[in-house]
């Protein structure tokens, strides 16, 4: 079927208290392991691309977004593409024309006006032309090599900046920072949940949990059901294709093809997606 809308997937999951998978894709055999996953799991998933992917050169946009377009058709679950942290308005702009059907605009180091500035002219840039929009409030940092460092570049979200927030801006969905952190834990992360329910109650849109890659399982559903709809997961993922890769040169290709290779990581990063898929349903 064609791709869906994500605010669609997203609301329904906010009407039923459940969570859905936003999973990060670099290449073909990335989103043919995430629409498996769905399908094997008949559920709906987000397939989503990292900005950064298109500014490091192995992919562009258009390329990346003719592929999705295409496998989703297939598919016989619902499928939506989002853009992951998007820096720019321009950047915004080159997504919606090449095909995602939302984009986060991620302004979260900036002040609060000026992330609300910057967010606001795309949400209104990007809803003319029927794109949805996620914005990052508080800010979720990235792991380094201490527990400190890790800690010192992340700021919670505050609830009553977040009902603000969203007011002033008009966003469709918005990622909070509750306590998570992107890439490898040095130490076992301890979600705010209390801070998360209040920032639910305190607003009207689906919340989006960054950084939940090792965050243990107990953890996710506490944050389900605390108010959480949009799980993002990439660093686990990006480990299991590698991993899958690495089992595959232990064999003795009598003729090596590439995707001898890559057909393996696919394996491994769909089995991935589709246990957390099930993971983030268990209250549906
Ligand atoms: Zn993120």
């Amino acid at each position: 079927m064609p791709l869906v809308s994500t605010k669609k997937i997203l609301e329904d999951a906010r009407q039923g208290g459940y969570g859905i998978g936003a999973f990060n894709v670099y290449n073909l055999e990335t989103v043919q392991g995430v629409i498996k996953a769905a399908e094997k799991a008949n559920l709906p998933a987000i397939i989503q691309a990292w900005a950064g992917i298109f500014r490091f050169g192995s992919v562009t946009m258009e390329t990346l977004s003719a592929i999705v377009h295409a496998e989703a058709q297939k598919a016989n679950v619902p499928i939506a593409f989002h853009l992951d942290h998007g820096e720019s308005f321009a950047e915004i702009m080159r997504a919606i024309r090449a095909g995602f059907g939302s984009v986060m605009i991620d302004a979260s180091t900036k002040s609060l006006e000026e992330n609300i500035k910057l967010t606001r002219k795309v949400v209104e840039a990007a809803h003319s032309v029927g794109v949805e929009v996620e914005a990052e409030l508080g800010h979720v940092g990235i792991c380094k090599n201490s527990k400190e460092e890790g800690t010192a570049n992340t700021w919670l979200t505050d609830p009553g900046e977040a009902a603000y927030f969203v007011e002033e801006t008009g966003v469709d969905f918005l990622a909070v920072a509750i306590g998570t952190l992107h890439g490898f834990y040095q130490a076992e992360p301890k979600l705010d949940i209390p801070r998360l329910k209040q920032i639910a109650q305190a607003v009207n849109v689906p919340l989006v949990l960054h950084g939940s890659s090792y965050t243990p399982p107990e953890q996710i559903k506490e944050a389900i059901k605390g108010g959480i709809n949009k799980i993002n997961v990439a660093t686990e993922l990006n480990v299991e294709f590698v991993q899958g890769i690495k089992e595959a040169l232990k064999e003795d290709w009598e003729t090596p093809y590439p995707n001898n290779l890559t057909d393996m990581g696919r394996e491994y990063y769909s089995k991935a997606v589709e246990d957390k898929i099930k993971l983030f349903a268990l209250n549906r």
